[in-house]
């Protein structure tokens, strides 16, 4: 599943080929992706129309017309692909976007949980459903170990369960949580309300640095997903404990140990974490 990074790759790998196109044609073939309007509606609004800018809020893509706003989510396994040249209907294509230059935008998606949106444009990006209630990204200014500490205050089961709540962080998944609480030295299952604001302040570093490593390198692949436009990323050759029972620790060689929270499985090192 894409998380913030995959996300970032994604918009940054599309942008040049979608900013200034202007759309001909807009074709959906599963009407349930599109919750907003019914396909004739979706493609009436979105005909003639051009893409200004694609901005990222978490795991959602926003698609800027002047008259509009798109905001697309991946869900598990969505992906964009680029062609030049019209093709045939492709395997798990749902939407599919035609420019006036040719270039085509197809919308996979083989576990179809993927969504489209469309809205007015609003004053507040933060007032349209999918943005609403949203928490603060680890890059956003108010993000700080004392903005943590005041969301924990509340929160008396294990960390990492609350690290994956979006109402709180913005953008963290089950990949990145892990890594981040290595990083702090943070055990999984230490009960959020009792951390620190010291060692508050160390994860939001953490959250930050994790991260904008994991961008710079076009984010993780493993399993099955794979970005747009087929760019696998590298992150996962610096996952310190993700995906890595049993493997020896990085830093002190004790075996990476596996344990399930909230259904989620969890790894970590149980030296290096306390
Ligand atoms: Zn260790």
């Amino acid at each position: 599943m894409p998380e913030l990074p995959e996300v970032e790759t994604v918009r940054r790998s599309l942008t040049p080929y979608v900013i200034n196109q202007t759309i001909a044609d807009v074709t959906v073939y599963l009407p349930r992706m599109v919750r907003t309007h019914d396909p004739s509606g979706f493609h009436a609004h979105l005909v003639g129309q051009t893409i200004n800018d694609l901005t990222r809020r978490g795991k959602h893509l926003i698609w800027h017309f002047p008259n509009c706003l798109m905001i697309s989510h991946l869900r598990m396994e969505g992906k964009f692909f680029v062609s030049e040249e019209s093709l045939p209907k492709m395997p798990h294509e749902h939407v599919r976007i035609q420019f006036t230059s040719g270039r085509v935008l197809i919308y996979q998606d083989v576990r179809t949980f993927g969504t489209f949106d469309l809205y007015d444009k609003p004053a507040e990006l933060s007032t349209l459903k999918p943005l609403k209630d949203l928490g603060l990204e680890p890059f956003d200014a108010g993000f700080s170990g004392a903005y943590l500490h005041d969301q924990f205050n509340t929160r008396k089961g294990p960390i990492k369960p609350v690290l994956l709540d979006q109402t709180i962080i913005l953008g963290l998944g089950n990949i990145y949580a892990d890594e981040v609480l290595f990083c702090a030295g943070i055990h999984p299952t230490r009960k959020a309300n009792k951390i620190s604001l010291k060692r508050l302040n160390n994860l939001a570093d953490c959250a930050k640095n994790v991260l904008k490593k994991a961008i710079e390198l076009g984010g993780t692949t493993i399993r099955t997903y794979e970005n747009s436009l087929g760019i696998d990323g590298l992150f996962q050759n610096e996952l310190y404990v993700h995906t890595l029972e049993n493997e020896p620790c990085r830093v002190c060689q004790t075996p990476i140990r596996r344990i399930k929270l909230s259904g989620r499985s969890t790894y970590y090192c149980k030296n290096c974490q306390h």
